[in-house]
């Protein structure tokens, strides 16, 4: 048993069997056969070495055509490997005589050989030949273990998947009814991946390091997804301990979400407005079975990154999609933030999104790219108005960082909505226009701002990193990606006076208020509609529910004498764990 430490980023508890993704070569399962299976072995083998015989005549055959016989030509020496009589009988002794699976068989007799001939030392030609049986160990050991068909999106069974690393994208793409949980070596707390783990309500840790070499695929793996913790080969004890605090973390949240179908007000009569983030129409009904007061952030970006490689959604399939949700939230507001593309979040095979920026969170990602790809943005903005016949909808643009990019988003939503006009479509066409507040010059300038828009809603997950110049998705860089430091406090501060000011309606959708160790925070610094991950709507509910605006207000007062962002998180660690009479570390 072992247990490793990560950055945990979607909370619960899942015990199962690991699926572990390379990113390279293939993984060898170091297993011995019982000695029925040793006819079947043998079988795959030669099934194996067929299958990789005829990809690699097709490649000789397609080479040589396309640019000539002396390139074709090096797919020979491959196949000769393959039509090597000793080599197969010494891999077929392993397995017979060794109980050796087929896969471990061709691991050891491949490593051997190219370890033999590297270590002849005599020119480059010979370490040339120990790269071709690397190689082709590599071929066989892929077609064996079926490597290339683990697709994410198809699991056979209910598995954790444990990889280098998981794009936003491959996330998205998940099997989530197959998925019990996710462990990846990088990636940090404010990363896509780590917000569509929680939306899938799939434990998830990640940052764990270089763990990988030290599972084999099959493993029994614990995660426990508040502590950050990552158990491989748990003993009885260690599986029978978190079952059951499995079964006790179950039955206290489907107690905590029944006693919090109530109006949300704190003790001292303030009403508060919890809403919900979503990236799949489906986490609309979980909106409601929390009795959420509406969508507050619908990230619409993810219907390009679980589109099929080289194919965008159509106006249909956005359309489809918002009615989905309209007919799911009945009459409750459904904020629609228009597609977020670029720096973490790349669609597959798509060119108009470019992947090898050098400063991709800097770069043309969000609201920049709508308005290069006016095509695109149109096509959305027309099923956002053609659906907003069936829902109380908004629309929110991201990425906001100047009021030109503001009215130019309008103007062209005005124009699409013109179009529907004239073409006699109906549309609701007093659209509520809002922005997302993550750039620190919008909230500078947030007072211009208050004249044309219609709401704001914080997102901290940039603000933090373009506030602390911190990646964040960088795990190098995380225990710099604080969302309570206290030059962020202020900055939301600052913007939630202003909006209230104006009186216009300010929520904050970023993973800050995800957490209830910020809810008193945010409640004491004036907010009052809040935007989370579904899951969590009845924790936060619950401490609106016991706290009073005066605790909170003094809360803020202590927290601005604070000077770092650790002082700050412990003392509202220490506040929340007074008021709800827990201890978060148990
Ligand atoms: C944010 O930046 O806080 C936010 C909600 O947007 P996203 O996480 O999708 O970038
Ligand atoms: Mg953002």
């Amino acid at each position: 048993m072992k247990t490793y430490q990560g950055i945990a980023v979607s909370s619960g508890i899942t015990i199962g069997a690991a699926m572990v993704l390379d990113n390279g070569r293939c993984r060898i399962n170091r297993r011995r056969i019982e000695d029925w299976d040793v006819a079947a072995e043998v079988i795959s083998l030669d099934e194996a070495f067929n299958s990789v015989r005829k990809q690699l005549t097709e490649n000789r055959d397609s080479v040589s055509r396309e640019l000539g016989n002396e390139y074709g030509q090096i797919f020979e020496a491959h196949l000769m490997i393959l039509a090597d009589k000793r080599l197969r009988q010494e891999l077929e002794t392993y397995i017979r005589e060794q109980n050796y699976s087929a896969e471990y068989a061709v691991n050891v007799v491949f490593e051997h050989h190219a370890d033999l001939l590297r270590k002849l030392q005599s020119g480059d030609s010979l370490s040339e030949r120990a790269n071709d049986i690397l190689d082709i160990e590599d071929q066989l050991l892929c077609v064996l273990m079926g490597v290339r068909k683990k697709s994410l999106s198809n699991l056979e069974r209910p598995v954790i998947i444990l990889a280098p690393s998981l794009t936003p994208s491959e996330t998205a793409n998940v099997d989530r009814d197959n998925v019990l949980g996710i462990g990846t070596e990088t990636g940090g707390l404010g990363s896509h991946t780590a917000i569509v783990a929680a939306a899938l309500q799939s434990p998830a840790i990640l940052g764990i390091g270089q763990f990988l070499n030290e599972v084999n695929d099959g493993d029994i793996v614990i995660i426990d997804g508040k502590k950050g913790h990552i158990i491989v080969n748990p003993d009885v004890e260690t599986i029978t301990h978190y079952e059951r605090e499995k079964e006790k973390a179950h039955e206290l949240r489907k107690k905590l979400a029944e006693e919090t179908r109530v109006p949300v007000r704190t003790i001292d009569g303030a009403d508060i407005a919890i809403y919900g983030n979503i990236e799949f129409p489906y986490e609309a009904k979980s909106c409601m079975e929390h009795d959420a007061a509406g969508i507050g952030l619908y990230r619409t970006e993810f219907l390009y990154l679980a589109a099929s490689p080289n194919s965008l959604p159509d106006e249909e399939v956005h359309f489809n999609a918002y009615k989905e949700v309209a007919e799911t939230m009945k009459d409750r507001i459904i904020t629609i933030r228009t597609f977020d593309l670029g720096a973490d979040k790349l669609p597959n095979g798509v060119s108009f999104v470019n992947n090898a920026e050098r400063n991709p969170f800097m770069g043309l990602r969000s609201i920049r790219l709508s308005l290069r790809n006016t095509s695109m943005f149109r096509k959305q903005l027309r099923a956002i108005l053609r659906a907003s016949v069936y829902g109380k909808f908004r629309i929110m643009f991201p990425l906001i960082s100047n009021i030109v990019e503001f009215r130019q988003a309008k103007m062209i939503v005005n124009d699409v909505a013109e179009e529907l006009y004239e073409a006699g479509i109906p549309y609701d066409s007093n659209i509520p226009l809002g922005i997302m507040v993550e750039v620190p010059s919008t909230v500078i300038m947030l007072s211009a701002f208050v004249r044309e828009v219609d709401f704001f809603s914080i997102g901290t997950n940039d603000l933090c990193q373009y506030t602390l110049a911190v990646d964040r998705s960088n795990k190098d860089v995380c225990g710099l990606y604080n969302t309570d430091d206290p030059a962020l406090v202020r900055l939301i501060q600052y913007a939630i006076r202003v909006a209230d000011h104006y009186d216009k309606p300010i929520s904050l959708c970023g993973q800050m208020s995800s957490n209830p160790i910020y809810t008193m925070l945010l409640l004491g610094l004036g907010l009052r509609h809040f935007s989370v991950s579904p899951y969590i709507i009845p924790e936060i509910k619950e401490i609106c529910l016991k706290v009073s605006l005066a605790q909170c207000k003094e809360i803020v007062k202590k927290v601005f004498l604070m000077e770092t962002s650790r002082d700050i998180r412990s003392f509202l660690k220490r506040e929340t764990e007074r008021l709800l009479n827990v201890d978060f570390d148990e």
